[in-house]
């Protein structure tokens, strides 16, 4: 039956491993989107504008703002990140399983446009000590951008309540079953169906 695509949300402090397990995900999944958002962060060494993130200019990203390019943006470690409304709703239409990689104020902001589509996961290291270490060895971030996601880290903890599901990223092969399982259970959720379709086609 033809239906709606949806969205798996996932948030975590900078170095939990989200981008990892969407990695994982992208291997073994088909028919997936993965949202693509703008920033104005700088680009880290290896990534790829496009790929991994859009990279523009404060006055680019303001313009998008006023212009409503916007399904939600917000100012995250410092510097504006968001994700297209357009884009969003075309990879819906097209039954995609939608990907968003994106923070908490920005979940909260997609919740209340597009909830219906919407299966959240907060992923989290099981230390603060654990996720010094990785941002640490990850070796991309300057040293005053660690100290800030740092801080910032205990204050997205403290929102994690608001998701529907909570992976504890010490084994990367356990989290990513369980990514992997809400995955494909997102995929089936009732809101995403239109029933009143699906029953005249039913009856018939
Ligand atoms: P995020 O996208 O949340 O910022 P990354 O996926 O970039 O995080 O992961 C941060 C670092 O931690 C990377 O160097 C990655 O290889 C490592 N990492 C991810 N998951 C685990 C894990 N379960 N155990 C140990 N290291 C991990
Ligand atoms: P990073 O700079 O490490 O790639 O990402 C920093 C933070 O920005 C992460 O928490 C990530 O989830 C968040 N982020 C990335 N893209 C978006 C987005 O489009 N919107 C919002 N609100 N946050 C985002």
């Amino acid at each position: 039956m033809q239906k709606d695509g949806s969205i798996l949300l996932i948030s975590g402090p900078s170095g939990a491993g989200k981008s990892s397990l969407i990695s994982e995900l992208e291997k073994e999944l088909k028919d997936i989107y993965f949202s693509v958002s703008v920033t104005t962060r700088e680009k880290r060494d290896g990534e790829i504008d496009g790929v991994d993130y859009h990279f523009v200019s404060k006055e680019e990203f303001e313009k998008d703002i006023n212009e409503g390019f916007f399904l939600e943006w917000a100012k995250v470690h410092g510097n504006y990140y968001g994700t297209s409304l357009r884009h969003t709703l075309e990879a819906i239409k097209k039954g995609k399983l939608v990907i968003f990689d994106i923070d908490v104020q920005g979940f909260l902001q997609a919740k209340k446009r597009i909830g219906e589509f919407i299966t959240s996961v907060f992923v989290t290291t099981p230390t603060q000590d654990e996720l010094k270490r990785r941002l640490l060895r990850r070796g991309t971030d300057k040293k005053e951008d660690i100290k800030r996601r740092l801080d910032n880290a205990l204050d997205e903890l403290k929102l994690a309540k608001e998701y529907d599901f909570f992976i504890i990223n010490d084994n990367l092969n356990r989290a990513k079953k369980e990514l992997l399982s809400i995955a494909i259970a997102s995929r089936v959720r009732s809101s995403t169906y239109n029933l009143e379709k699906f029953i005249t086609k039913w009856q018939s």
